[in-house]
């Protein structure tokens, strides 16, 4: 982090300000320049608000050289993180995890039939969501607890981990017993008092970035769960909200090499809320995996005409199995394991 001060800073203000920063266990390296006093600030400066220094009234500007982020940062921790949830290793860049299910859990035969269909087809975990954030309060808003015991014997019937979103900061500890990976959608990123609460839960955690939400506000979300303990945290890029409207969202592709770079956690792609068209999946998806995504999360639905939630951008079964022989072709070239 490097701190300019005010041409007019006398030595004795520059000193206080550098016992200051000295203070909260940093060296600073000072530069006298023609005009100003400059200074760089060396050690761990993630836990600097450059707001803080701001207040300051010798303060002119403040610029941070490194991220704000340490525990999810590539810098700080220079090997993948691989999580690690029944047959899937999501962030081993020899394997491809994809995760398949409904947008909704809708009733028993629902979950159960699309469950087994995408197992059939490779999908190593299964999708569903139980409580639902939904833009009208009028709108299908899951089936709530009896979801969670529906996925619980999909779960049963085919061995696939499941895969659900919270809610509430209330719902962690019955979430940590009956789910494989917690997913935080898109709306909740920066709901920092669930991802505290996540941030002390025993399961990995699914983070889908928010609509409208920069990279750095993202992995700022993950420092959140992982500065809790929980160091188990999948990024999940979904699209984000742009001036285009002939997609539901803009997939931000080039977020995946980007992630990549700045973070060792694995990053999974949702064409489903990207495109918000089922026929968009398949080239999105096949994109993903050219990029290098860790894998997928997709809508399945055993009659996607028929869904109380998303079905105009849920694959049917075949069209499923379709994509998944596209992926295993594709991977094969790239020496990646569907
Ligand atoms: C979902 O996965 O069904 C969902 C609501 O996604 P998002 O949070 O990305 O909108
Ligand atoms: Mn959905």
């Amino acid at each position: 982090m490097v701190v300019c001060l005010n041409p007019k800073t006398t030595k004795e203000d520059v000193d206080k300000i550098i016992s200051y920063i000295k203070d909260m266990g940093l060296d600073v390296q000072v530069t006298e320049g023609q005009q100003s006093t400059i200074l760089g600030l060396i050690g761990d400066t993630s836990k600097i608000d450059p707001n803080t220094l701001m207040m300051n009234v010798h303060v002119d500007k403040v610029m941070r050289v490194a991220e704000p982020f340490k525990k999810a940062s590539r810098t700080f921790n220079p090997v993948d993180t691989v999580v690690k949830v029944g047959n899937a290793e999501i962030g081993n860049r020899k394997k491809f995890t994809v995760i398949a299910g409904p947008c909704s859990v809708e009733n028993h035969d629902q979950i159960v039939e699309v469950a087994e269909s995408v197992k059939n087809s490779g999908a190593t975990l299964l999708r569903g969501g139980a409580f639902k954030p939904r833009t009208s309060p009028y709108s299908f808003q899951g089936l709530e607890l009896e979801g969670l015991e529906l996925l619980k014997e999909a779960k049963a019937n085919t061995g696939l981990p499941i895969v659900t979103e919270i809610m509430s900061p209330k719902m962690v500890e019955k979430f940590e017993s009956d789910v494989d990976i917690i997913q935080v959608g898109a709306r909740n990123m920066q709901n920092f008092d669930l991802l505290k609460e996540l941030g002390k839960a025993s399961k990995p955690i699914l983070l889908k970035r928010g609509l409208s939400a920069t990279i750095e506000e993202w992995l700022m979300s993950a420092e959140y769960i992982m500065a809790g303990g929980n160091e188990n945290v999948i990024l999940c890029e979904r699209g984000i909200r742009t001036f285009e409207t002939y997609t539901r969202n803009t997939l931000d592709l080039s977020a995946i090499p980007a992630v990549k770079k700045l973070s060792h956690l694995p990053v999974v792609v949702d064409p489903s809320h990207s495109a918000g068209r089922r026929w968009m999946v398949e080239p999105l998806s096949l994109a993903a995996m050219a990029i290098g995504a860790d894998g997928l999360i997709v809508e399945v639905h055993n009659c996607p005409e028929k869904a109380l939630c998303d079905g105009a951008q849920s694959l049917d079964p075949k069209q499923f199995d379709d994509l998944m022989t596209k992926l295993r072709n594709m991977g094969k070239n790239l020496g990646i394991e569907v």
